[in-house]
């Protein structure tokens, strides 16, 4: 075998079997992950014999329910190695990020403050500050990438400026797989004053988090795409950031005391909590975070990254495919076939069993900078093997012969 670290998960992924149980090659984990046992037998204990609400019931199945909620949070925290009182359970990044943009940011930025995104960004650490600069007068500045399709930190510093209040930038890029080095980003970031934002979506499922060595000052990710439920993500911030941030929906759990003349609120994070959670996906995501504990995080890393080396190495070989990207990307590999369109190609690698995601992978001003519309996207999972390389390979080989 060419990798160094095969880990034979598949047989924990119902997921993964196609119907009819016939071979099917799922290569689309950066979109989501397939979800392990472990990960559906939490939950449907969850929604099962353990469910009841959270927080306010009398009774021992609720008080168990609250329980194992907050020790979902604890698990995150671990996870993570940041204080529990740090983590604010989302409905995913897409909401942790716009939870920033609408109270950190419409309570700390105005008009004349900048804000700094990078080429590569998803559309989910593009929009929400759009928004805000349609209500705030805030300036958004782009850091360009290297040739290679990493974020520039050489030209971040060159671009920071006092005036530049926060950084967003991505972890791991989603179509690049190229990875930040984030302790620099931060220090640059806070070089001038800014505060650093990491959308962490790629990078949770694939590297060891360590919120204390990172030295970011806010980190966002999906459970989904770390082998968890939908519905359910983190906003990581520092605590004293956290606290000084206004509340943003309002309704039950996030307050201290209601009258009808004053409302006072809950300290962090439940202030940023309304509403009854997502208590079984809360639990789920802590399943999926042991699971995915177990299994290791350097394996994670060291697998995903052979895989992406190995079929980077393959699609070299061939001379009609154009490869974006770093050298080194993670787990995530974007290509060209030539005088293909990206959306046959996955049409075909569908009927052969490969599932691949062809599109503009909401990275649209990405796709701008690469001058193509859209691109074909292999992205691997612990549960990635040879053998779905091969399926890939003999799939574009296919294509090419019907296209010519
Ligand atoms: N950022 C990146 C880098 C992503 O890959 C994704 C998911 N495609 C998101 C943000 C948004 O995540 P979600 O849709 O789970 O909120």
């Amino acid at each position: 075998t060419l990798l160094t670290d095969e880990l034979v998960l598949k047989d924990q992924f119902p997921g993964l079997l196609a119907k009819g149980g016939a071979d099917w090659h799922y290569l689309d984990t950066a979109a989501t992950a397939q979800k392990p046992l472990a990960v559906i037998d939490a939950t449907v204990r969850a929604m099962g014999e353990d469910y009841a609400t959270v927080h306010r019931g009398v009774y021992a199945r609720s008080a168990d329910m609250t329980l194992a909620f907050e020790a979902a949070r604890r698990r995150v925290a671990a996870f993570m190695n940041a204080r529990e009182d740090e983590i604010v359970f989302t409905r995913g990044a897409t909401e942790s990020m716009n939870l920033v943009a609408q109270t950190w940011g419409a309570a700390n930025l105005k008009a004349g403050d900048r804000i700094l995104l990078s080429t590569l960004e998803h559309h989910s650490n593009i929009v929400p500050w759009q928004l805000l600069r349609e209500k705030t007068g805030v300036a958004i500045d782009v850091c360009p990438l290297t040739d290679d399709g990493r974020i520039d930190l050489t030209a971040a510093e060159r671009i920071l400026t006092p005036a530049h209040k926060l950084v967003a930038f991505a972890h791991v890029s989603n179509v690049l797989g190229s990875v930040l080095h984030v302790e620099q980003a931060a220090k640059l970031a806070h070089a001038v004053g800014a505060k650093l934002l990491i959308d962490g979506c790629q990078a949770a499922p694939r590297l060891a988090l360590d919120m204390a060595a990172f030295d970011c000052d806010f980190y966002a990710f999906s459970a989904h795409k770390l082998y968890g439920p939908t519905g359910i993500g983190v906003l990581w911030a520092r605590k004293e950031i956290l606290d000084d941030m206004p509340p943003w929906q309002g309704g039950g759990a996030m307050i201290d005391r209601v009258t009808f003349e004053k409302t006072t609120f809950a300290s962090a994070p439940q202030r940023f909590e309304a509403g009854t959670p997502s208590i079984v996906e809360a639990v789920g995501m802590a399943a999926a975070m042991d699971w995915l504990s177990g299994v290791g995080l350097d394996r994670a890393e060291r697998h995903e990254r052979d895989l992406a080396t190995l079929l980077r190495a393959e699609l070299r070989k061939r001379n009609d495919v154009t490869l974006f990207g770093p050298e080194d990307g993670l787990g995530i590999v974007s290509f060209a076939l030539d005088g293909v369109h990206p959306h046959d190609l996955g049409t075909i690698l569908d009927e052969e069993g490969v599932a691949i995601r062809a599109g503009h992978h909401c990275a649209q001003p990405l796709m701008e900078h690469l001058g193509v519309p859209a691109t074909a996207r292999a992205s691997f999972g612990l549960y990635s093997d040879e053998a779905d390389i091969e399926a890939l390979l003999k799939g574009i080989e296919r294509t090419r012969r019907i296209f010519g």
